[in-house]
């Protein structure tokens, strides 16, 4: 029995599986047979949505540690400590999943394994996030985040293009940010470093610039770690002069993750 699993399971990942949406799936965590992609029982031990930072969407503590941030909370209640003393440049960012297991193994099948028809799970995870559901309906526009096309041709598709055309694809404009260098990869470097090679990294496509010019936009990610990548496409909109920027991402990376290939673009 084992060995059909197996056998189903590698024709499962094969790209022509993902266009016969009528074969029966196996999960994909428990591997269960006759099942969506995540059964109803792994998506309840799933770990459930927190209580996130509204600037960030890294957990909220329970409480702030002293009174002075106390009384900052009061105003402002949703944000962490990390966020009150330095905003980002984005105005929201909500986050639908933990970077955790179950979850990061099924990003990291989507992402590096070419398991590209998992977006359509993915992208109901989002959908179902109502504050992700509320920054859509908000938006004018929602721009994925750019590959570059060095990482564009070996991977063979962007995934955060394919999450923003599963959300909304009339609102989705594909090239109207561009990376205008291939970055070395994310993955493992220290957060300064990081924030340093994506510095100058992106720029708005002239040919958009009219388009861009006064829009909500929302920015659409896999996973947000650092913020480095969110950050440099904000400055790039905000310097093209669109009126606000928002973020949505599908997992939250605490940056206390073991170091593994599966952060970073
Ligand atoms: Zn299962
Ligand atoms: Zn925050």
């Amino acid at each position: 029995m084992n060995v059909i699993r197996k056998a189903y399971r590698s024709w499962q990942a094969n790209p022509l599986f993902q266009k016969t949406w009528s074969w029966p799936s196996l999960c994909r965590v428990c591997h269960a047979w006759a099942t969506q992609t995540v059964c109803a029982a792994c998506l309840s031990a799933a770990p459930k949505p927190l209580h996130r930072c509204a600037r960030c969407a890294m957990p909220l503590a329970a409480s702030p540690p002293t009174a002075l941030l106390q009384s900052a909370f009061m105003r402002e209640p949703s944000v962490c400590i990390a966020c009150l003393l330095s905003p980002p440049p984005w105005q929201r960012c909500c986050a639908a999943l933990p970077y955790a297991p179950p979850w990061s193994g099924l990003i990291s099948a989507y992402k590096y394994q070419g398991e590209a028809g998992l977006v359509r799970f993915l992208a109901l995870q989002m959908k179902a996030h109502e504050d992700i559901q509320q920054l859509i309906a908000q938006a004018d526009l929602l721009l994925p985040v750019p590959l570059s096309a060095q990482r564009l041709q070996q991977r063979g598709f962007n995934q955060s293009l394919l999450l923003a055309r599963a959300l909304s694809p009339r609102q989705t404009l594909p090239d109207a940010l561009l990376r205008l260098r291939d970055t070395p990869s994310q993955a493992g470097l220290p957060r300064e470093e990081r924030l340093h090679n994506l510095t100058h990294a992106m720029a708005c496509n002239p040919r958009y610039l009219s388009t861009l010019l006064g829009q909500r936009v929302v920015l659409v990610d896999d996973v947000l770690t650092t913020g480095s990548t969110l950050r440099a496409c904000t400055e790039a909109l905000r310097s093209a002069g669109v009126s606000s920027v928002d973020c949505i991402v599908l997992a939250r990376a605490t940056g206390h993750e073991p170091p593994q290939s599966t952060l970073g673009h």
